[in-house]
């Protein structure tokens, strides 16, 4: 087989996509643009759906669901579906946040999914999500909001306050230790009545009156842009590679997928939120969302509740995540028959106890895949004596009752507010993700 030269403009496209999306929301947001650019067309999940070929996608929330229709193609053909999620850990503004504690304005925040905290210690940190205001006339809208600058940061305490934190290891605790610093009161004068006042800010950012502020689900993110790392660039650094890379490679792939390439095949994308929390929403993997889309397609194109079953049979899922390159610093706590190399390719997820969906006909469909797309394929399994993580992949072959199997790009730091991964990488992940969309 040959290789595939290297592609630094995939690592660097893949950059660009995570600065632009700080949020799920902003991830929908790009990858919805992309799609755009790249000729679909946007369908509301109230209004009736075109029957004729063409390439759609829906939004709902920070999750987005893209598909490709080609003249040829029956109501009862199956559907090739790749999987990612665009939420990532972080640190989330509560309700009520605006406190006063030594004179330092805060902000109290909430942990979102399994973050590695230390990592938000001592970084600039910006403010990002979306926030529902009244609407002129009636009712609420819902506006994105993204502030760029650093309105936040989270200092550490000094090693002269705790001088065993390098050997007894820091702990952090996430309603005392994390709540960031925003603003100062005034030397000596009395504490301001709201602290700081964070809707003001917000009402601000949005040029809309406080009282007209109804809710908001906001987060921080760090303001460090992507880069790429290493003597000879073999790295990138970002934030929110778990999972954005696979949003990306997936927004990517679907682009290039030829209508006329994929007769007997629809290909599918779903970026899903809150995969870090369990799954379990309104357009989470475990909800109705993607179901519902893709019975509605077959419906839209005449077929029938029985042609969607059929179709269903037909089909099968690759659920496109992050996976742990093998630590230098740590290599004992991988196992030691499957290490895992950055720039050495996609990696195929097993797990005995079905944290992965992957199976052996799965297996059989990404290893062709890989084959058509002229990628290295390489096998994780976690060590015995380690828990395993799990995405989306067993939730949605459970939901959909397909051949489902777990593939990611290797990175290391997982869940960290900075993330590493491979710079060669993003070119290969994409074009096994195509060639899985479009097997030829
Ligand atoms: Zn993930």
């Amino acid at each position: 087989m040959t290789a595939r030269p290297i592609d630094l403009d995939a690592a660097r496209r893949l950059l660009a996509f995570c600065d632009a999306s700080p949020s799920p929301y902003h991830a929908c947001a790009t990858a919805a643009a992309l799609l755009t650019e790249a000729g679909f067309t946007r369908l509301a999940e109230d209004a009736p759906w075109p029957g004729e070929p063409g390439r759609w996608f829906v939004v709902r929330g920070g999750t987005l669901i893209a598909w490709v229709t080609g003249s040829g193609h029956q109501p009862h053909d199956g559907f090739r579906i790749v999987g990612a999620h665009t939420d990532s850990p972080n640190l989330r503004i509560k309700p009520q946040p605006d406190l006063v504690r030594a004179g330092a304005r805060q902000l109290g925040v909430e942990v979102y999914g399994g973050a590695l905290l230390a990592s938000w210690l001592d970084r600039d940190l910006g403010l990002s999500g979306r926030v529902a205001v009244r609407r002129n006339g009636s009712g609420a809208m819902v506006r994105l909001l993204r502030v760029d600058r650093a309105v936040c940061t989270i200092p550490q305490l000094a090693i002269h306050l705790d001088r065993e934190v390098n050997t007894a290891g820091l702990k952090v605790d996430p309603q005392t230790h994390l709540t960031p610093i925003w603003g100062v009161e005034p030397p000596g004068g009395a504490p301001s009545e709201d602290g700081g006042g964070l809707v003001a800010f917000v009402a601000e950012e949005l040029g809309v009156d406080p009282d007209d502020v109804l809710g908001w689900d906001l987060m921080l993110h760090d303001l460090t842009p992507g880069s790429l790392v290493g003597r000879d660039h073999e790295l990138i650094g970002s934030s929110r590679l778990d999972n954005l890379a696979s949003c990306w490679a997936a927004v990517e792939a679907l682009t290039e997928v030829a209508p006329t390439a994929s007769e007997g095949q629809i290909p599918v994308i779903c970026l899903f939120d809150h995969e870090e929390v369990g799954s379990t929403s309104d357009r989470g993997a475990a909800s109705s969302m993607l179901p519902t889309v893709l019975e509605r397609s077959v419906l839209a194109r005449g077929g029938d509740r029985e042609a969607f079953h059929r179709s269903l049979a037909r089909s099968a899922c690759l659920s496109a995540d992050m996976a742990h390159a093998t630590h230098p610093n740590h290599a004992d706590r991988h196992d030691p028959q499957h290490r895992i190399a950055l720039n050495g390719g996609p990696v195929v997820k097993v797990n005995a106890n079905v944290r992965y969906a992957t199976d052996a006909p799965g297996v059989a469909l990404v290893a062709l895949a890989a084959e058509q797309a002229k990628v290295p394929l390489q096998r994780f399994a976690m060590r015995s004596d380690l828990p395993c993580g799990s995405t989306i992949g067993p939730i949605t072959a459970a939901r959909l009752g397909i051949t489902t199997v777990d593939v990611g790009m290797p990175q290391l730091a997982m869940h960290a507010a900075r993330e590493h991964a491979g710079s060669h990488d993003p070119a290969h992940y994409r074009a096994l993700l195509a060639a899985f969309l479009s097997p030829g």
